[in-house]
């Protein structure tokens, strides 16, 4: 049997339903669902998507099988309305009208009061009396028509009726008379003449045909065919055509149209929102010629129709358990409802909505946490830029570049080129955009004082980018079109030079660089993450708890934070973080008056020397672990023993080389010639992470014990410590062998001397293939596993995390070589492989082993959702990004 191409409702029956949205479209399914509710409806009947997809097939032919369908259809449209079609006493006109299964909004075409001919006007003139209307109608459908079915451009229509209207000394549209309206509708069939070299349709079959060839077209239109990629929406299937009886709000002051939704899609409050226009059809809202009314103002004015739409929104909110959005009209004061569906809303209204449906147990968590994206919470977690600013600057030509959107947020200020000056300027109270070619730790406090972070090197995982969301700080990396000279303090784009002081403005959520200054605030939430703000007072704070408890129910990774500071830590658990999985013990190092001691460690050439230098930085380490532990009381805490090669730590310039020679008392010389020893041509290969602790042991033992006393004194506070030591970059499981011994042999020293005992762990990262590959050996030496996904990413293509961003990695994915880039979402095939393959073969040793992700990748939500697939426990982040992956994690639960 053929397949059914056409479903009808009308009447309180309906022979589709909700479910059917691929079939019928998101507008068709609408209407279906309205009509069984009992909600006011004309009737009408849906063509499917697939029929669309069989006309698109069929080098555009109308498939036989749909003509019998059609007609059978009509006729019960006819039945259903008690009017006929193009004739008879009681003539029926219709629209015609798209809606895919994805919706997309304006990007389709639709056909109004199609129908008509000279002989329908001239009966509906009989009928209704009103000469007006049927004019206004049929010049309406004319121009329609002509542009949607047979591309005849808008101008000459639009400058037609610019002229009547100047004829006529009429303000309006609605200030035309029926002759005014009737010669209109001469002059347009005219032009369709001109431009179509034939006559305008009068046959209504041909009319309804041609629209519905029309429809199925548009979904092929450029339009939509842009908007698709856009929003990576798949071209398959097509649009359905909803041919629907016609309600009429142009018949006079008592009728006409209006768009709502049923709660304010910008804020989320639960208000009917929208707006409409008295005697009017549709299009005038959305066409800008006359300007609608709030809806509010309905309520004095037309408080039957009013009324009916509040009882609309109260029906459908709770079938739909969520924000709709409606477009209706009413003819002499009788609301019908002509399209229902889920309503596009801001961030704040995604929250705002699920946490209020969850209040009033609408919807149940797993429900909840499908109707926020994890972007949109970044978007309420970040700073903002004004939107009309934003718009005012792009017409102005101020936005000079773009680079990588590293960290969210909107930052405006003057220019500086070094940390100092960012610190200054912080303490002047107007904190300043640094601008660098790219950062190091050495630049952490400059970096914390300034409102925002541009460099021109480096990508999505450089030190800037990493260290950036850590600080919840507005960044933007790798723009290349900047030309900086730090020692000139100035950088060029385009022709132009920004010197230091100049003001300019960075957002971070699409990476342009703006010049001059931007209005922006801090988030709410940030407020009262930070403190700032009192919870109890922040609605918004409020509805994304609810919102993040839910997802907590959902999901079953667990979420850490990446924290190298007390202060870091606490923010992370505020924001919900079920420990630390990742402390980078060596950005304690750069602080000014650890440096020192740290540089005579590595100096030191003899083992007795570095041990008296490590004496030193012991108390920092301790200070630092006990801040942690006690803000992470209860919770694991993941401490990851030293990592980078040692050269980052040595002085560069030769000033400083002086300084620090003369104040540990070597000779200058010496010094140099110790600092370029320790220079190596590929750093990132190269004598760094477990490699320092095998060559070095006693390094690993002061962090080791640091670790262990750290973890006594907390304790002995009654606060439970769980410690977690976590060895970098092992390659070979030898190398934890050893060192794991040696952290376990130091760790019980400290125990023993302290008369203590606590349980602690030690694990490794996996972040070298060979260690992915061959898991099963180095599990036995591994309480757990962490999989360091930006040196794992790094290795395993081959590329270098510091440079390929701004290298070839923009011409790998405009080719199409890479989707996305690598650092910033995980690479499913290659990396993710390493993971899944690290994972089975680290649990065939070890079953329970507990496995995590503590690279960038580990606060992306989709890097979030492979994660939950492969098995992970846990996954890592940036502290400001632990909402995002609360709900990332749930989400991959649902699917
Ligand atoms: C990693 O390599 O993924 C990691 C977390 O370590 P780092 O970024 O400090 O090299
Ligand atoms: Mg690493």
């Amino acid at each position: 049997m053929d397949k059914r191409r056409i479903y009808s409702f009308g009447n309180g029956e309906a022979e589709g339903s909700a479910g059917m949205v691929a079939l019928l479209g998101g507008k068709g399914a609408g209407l279906q669902e309205m009509t069984r509710l009992g909600i006011p409806v004309p009737p009408g009947f849906t063509i499917t998507t697939e029929t669309c997809d069989e006309w698109s097939k069929a080098e555009r032919k109308l498939p036989e099988g749909l003509f019998p369908e059609l007609d059978a259809a009509l006729a019960r449209l006819e039945k259903a309305s008690g009017k006929t079609f193009g004739t008879g006493e009681n003539p029926l006109l219709v629209s015609v009208r798209s809606g895919a299964a994805v919706s997309m909004p304006g990007m389709m075409e639709t056909v109004l009061d199609l129908g008509m001919n000279p002989d329908v006007a001239q009966t509906l003139e009989r009928r209704t009396g009103d000469r007006r209307f049927v004019w206004d109608t049929y010049r309406r459908f004319v121009q329609m028509f002509s542009n949607v079915v047979a591309n005849v451009p808008h101008e000459p229509f639009e400058k037609a009726l610019h002229d009547a209207k100047a004829r006529a000394s009429a303000k309006q549209d609605t200030d035309l008379d029926a002759d005014a309206l009737a010669r209109l509708t001469h002059e347009f069939k005219d032009l369709y003449r001109r431009h179509r070299g034939r006559a305008f349709p009068d046959d209504p079959r041909e009319q309804l045909l041609a629209a519905i060839e029309a429809v199925f077209a548009s979904f092929w239109g450029k339009k939509a065919m842009d908007y698709r990629r856009i929003e990576k929406i798949s071209d398959s299937s097509g649009t359905a055509v909803t041919v629907q009886a016609m309600v009429f709000g142009n018949t006079g002051p008592r009728s006409g149209t209006g768009v709502a939704f049923t709660r304010d899609p910008s804020t989320g409050e639960d208000r009917l929102y929208g707006e409409w226009l008295a005697n009017a059809q549709g299009e005038d809202v959305v066409a800008g010629i006359r300007t609608p009314r709030p809806v509010a103002e309905m309520e004095k004015e037309l408080p039957e129709v009013h009324q009916a739409l509040l009882q609309v929104k109260e029906t459908l909110e709770e079938h739909y358990r969520d924000v709709q959005d409606l477009e209706f009209t009413w003819e002499d004061g009788k609301l019908y409802l002509l399209q229902t569906r889920r309503a596009k809303r801001t961030a704040a209204a995604a929250v705002r909505t699920a946490a209020e449906f969850l209040r009033q147990r609408k919807i149940d968590p797993r429900e909840a946490v499908s109707r926020v994206e994890p972007r949109q919470l970044m978007q309420l977690l970040a700073r903002v830029f004004d939107v009309k600013e934003v718009a005012r600057a792009h017409k102005e030509g101020r936005v000079v570049a773009r680079g990588l959107p590293a960290s969210p947020g909107a930052a405006s200020g003057p220019v500086v080129f070094n940390p100092e000056d960012a610190e200054a300027q912080a303490k002047a109270g107007k904190p300043a955009i640094l601008v660098r070619r790219m950062t190091s730790p050495e630049d952490i406090a400059g970096m914390a004082a300034a409102a925002g972070l541009l460099t021109s090197v480096g990508g999505m995982t450089s030190h800037a980018a990493v260290v950036a969301r850590g600080m919840g700080k507005c960044c933007i990396v790798g723009c290349a079109a900047l030309r900086i000279d730090e020692e000139r303090n100035l950088f060029t784009v385009g022709g132009r030079e920004v010197r230091r002081g100049d003001r300019i403005s960075i957002d971070g959520f699409t990476g342009d660089v703006i010049l001059g200054e931007l209005a922006t605030q801090d988030s709410e939430v940030v407020e009262v993450v930070q403190g700032r703000r009192n919870a109890a007072s922040s609605r918004v704070f409020n509805d994304i708890d609810m919102v993040l408890r839910a997802a907590d129910t959902v999901r079953r990774l667990k979420v850490r934070a990446n924290a190298d500071t007390p202060q870091d830590a606490q923010v992370a658990r505020v924001l919900g973080a079920e420990g630390i999985g990742l402390v980078r013990t060596e950005h304690m190092f750069f602080a000014e008056d650890r440096i020192l001691p740290m540089r005579e460690m590595i100096l030191a050439d003899t083992v007795p020397a570095r041990k008296k230098a490590l004496e030193k930085l012991l108390p920092y380490q301790r200070d630092d672990f006990i801040g942690i532990f006690r803000a992470m009381a209860g919770l694991p805490v993941t401490i990851r023993l030293l990592d980078p090669p040692l050269h980052e730590f040595l002085p560069e310039t030769d000033a400083i080389q002086r300084a620090v020679a003369a104040r540990i008392g070597m000779d200058l010389k010496e010094l140099q010639e110790r600092v370029s020893a320790h220079q190596e041509l590929n750093p990132m290969l190269g004598h760094r992470g477990c490699r320092l602790g095998v060559s070095h042991p006693e390094i690993y033992e002061m962090q080791a014990r640091a670790v262990i006393e750290a973890a006594c004194l907390v304790s002995a506070e009654d606060v439970v410590v769980r410690p977690e030591i976590m060895v970098p970059f092992i390659g070979v499981a030898r190398e934890l062998e050893i060192l794991r011994k040696l952290i376990v042999d130091e760790a019980e020293r400290v125990l023993a001397e302290r008369g203590e005992k606590i349980a602690y762990t030690v694990g490794t990262m996996i972040e070298i293939p060979r260690a992915a590959i061959t898991a099963d050996q180095i599990s036995r030496h591994a309480d757990f596993f962490s999989f360091g996904t930006n040196d794992l990413t790094q290795m395993t293509f081959g590329i270098s995390r510091d440079d390929a961003e701004k290298a070839f990695l923009p011409d790998y994915e405009a080719k199409g070589i890479l989707p996305e880039n690598p650092f910033a979402v995980l690479d499913r095939d290659g990396v993710g492989g390493l993971v899944k393959i690290a994972v089975e073969r680290g649990r065939m040793e070890k079953p329970k082993l507990k496995c995590g992700i503590c690279g960038e990748h580990g606060g992306d939500p989709s890097s979030i959702a492979f994660c939950h697939k492969v098995g992970l426990d846990y996954v890592s982040c940036s502290p400001y990004r632990v909402p995002v992956a609360r709900l990332a994690a749930a989400r991959a639960a649902l699917t």
